[in-house]
């Protein structure tokens, strides 16, 4: 027997990651057979035509221009407030919603979703998300001794599967005092699917009638890491203002990250950004928050914060900031256009993908088509229910041909 001393809930936890695992060994085979032979579709962040990590350039500008002082001096628990308020103006844009808005500063996306778990569940709850989530949030959950449960996001329809969400939210509404959603829309991942806008109308009703006059709260989380890649920059952002003006017993906590926005992937900078129509909330929301941080990581990165807000203090850096990342969203989308038109050529099923960095193919056995495509130098990440494909990080030369390699890869297992 293997020996442990780790405590009881702790024992038998394993970061082993099947997405880090498959870009290591695509990363290693790269190395001996040269780039050009292997396809990397597993990596979640931009690379450009030729295989290289995109860093935004107004983004390289600002670090470069960072004082000593500036990078190395502990911020504020709760962030920077020129870092805090330009985090809800690149969130919400022209969008804001009605009502009391708070920020706070956090460890990227990841950071986000870890507070509103440990701070709005409790020991024991559930905390529902889509069949088609990122890996993450079920880890999050179990190593907070919650617990993971999915709705069917997609129908057969191809559309919301709202009967499905309503059906697990009344089940959970009745037996917990909370219940927390996360909502990976728009650019789903892994699937790039986003909620329209008459799915937010539908979902919200439903919300506020379901905890009406009840002493149970709804905490909606709009993970919405793949904004700034989802649409144009205005219309994409349009459902924020749905948010205003909700009942006091549901709470919006929009989780933010600098991540991909800015292609701070490892700086580990984000927010988590309330709305609520209640001041007490709003000032409850920055408390617990900023106590839970002190708790965990203590205070974020200057560096990030800095960089971030000066960007977004100079209309000029904004204006270059939003073309280059137009350009990288029409980059990312041409790759998935090439790679829908051949699928829907050679018949090889996808899910229905409007925008984001991931197409996934649904398929069982998906384990062993990435086997096989290993053979032939082609790395994607297995899932449950699927295959997902990083169109973010593969170029159009290497996505041509590839749906019907894997089209081969199924039909061969
Ligand atoms: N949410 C989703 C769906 C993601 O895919 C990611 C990153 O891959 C994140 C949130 C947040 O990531 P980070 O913690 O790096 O900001």
């Amino acid at each position: 027997m293997v020996k442990s001393v780790a405590a009881p809930q702790a024992k038998g936890k394993s970061a082993e990651d099947k997405i880090f695992g498959a870009n290591n060994r695509a990363v290693a085979l790269a190395e001996t057979l040269g780039a050009d032979k292997v396809i990397n579709g597993t990596v979640g962040s931009i690379l450009d035509e030729d295989g290289n990590l995109v860093m935004l350039h107004v983004v390289e500008e600002a670090f470069k221009a960072l004082t000593p002082k500036e990078i190395v001096a502990y911020a504020p628990i709760q962030g920077y407030p020129d870092y805090l308020d330009a985090v809800i103006d690149q969130c919400f844009g022209e969008s804001r919603p009605e009502g009391y808005i708070r920020a706070c500063a956090t460890s990227g996306g990841s950071g986000v979703l870890h507070h509103v778990i440990h701070n709005y569940s409790e020991w024991g709850d559930d905390i529902l998300t889509s069949d088609w989530h990122w890996g993450a949030y079920g880890s999050m959950c179990n190593d907070n001794g919650r617990h993971l449960r999915e709705f069917e996001l997609i129908g057969s329809d191809g559309k919301f599967n709202f009967a499905s969400f309503k059906e697990h939210v009344e089940d959970m509404v009745a037996k917990q005092y909370n219940t927390v959603i996360i909502m990976n829309s728009p650019a789903n991942n892994p699937t790039g699917f986003a909620l329209s806008s008459d799915d937010w109308d539908t979902v919200l009703a439903f919300l506020k009638d379901v905890v009406a006059g009840k002493d149970k709260n709804i905490i909606l989380v709009p993970d919405v890491a793949y904004l700034d890649y989802s649409g144009e920059k205005k219309e994409c952002r349009k459902f924020f203002k749905k948010f205003g003006n909700l009942p006091d017993n549901i709470l919006v906590v929009v989780a933010y990250t600098c991540s991909k926005g800015f292609t701070m992937y490892g700086q580990r900078m984000g927010a988590m950004i309330c709305v609520t129509a209640n001041e007490d909330i709003a000032n409850e929301f920055v408390a617990i928050n900023q106590y839970t941080s002190r708790a965990t990581w203590s205070n974020s990165n200057s560096a990030a914060m800095k960089a971030m807000a000066n960007i977004c203090k100079d209309p000029a850096k904004v204006a270059e900031l939003d073309a280059e990342r137009a350009k990288y969203f029409a980059l990312i989308k041409e790759r998935a256009d090439i790679f829908m038109k051949e699928a829907q050529e050679c018949g090889l099923k996808y899910l229905p993908y409007l925008s984001g960095f991931f197409i996934t193919i649904p398929m069982e056995g998906s384990q062993a088509v990435c086997d096989l495509l290993e053979k032939e130098n082609i790395f994607l990440v297995p899932l449950g229910k699927g295959v997902r494909l990083a169109v973010c990080s593969v170029s159009k030369a290497k996505i041509t041909g590839l749906a019907a390699k894997i089209k081969s890869a199924v039909e061969a297992t």
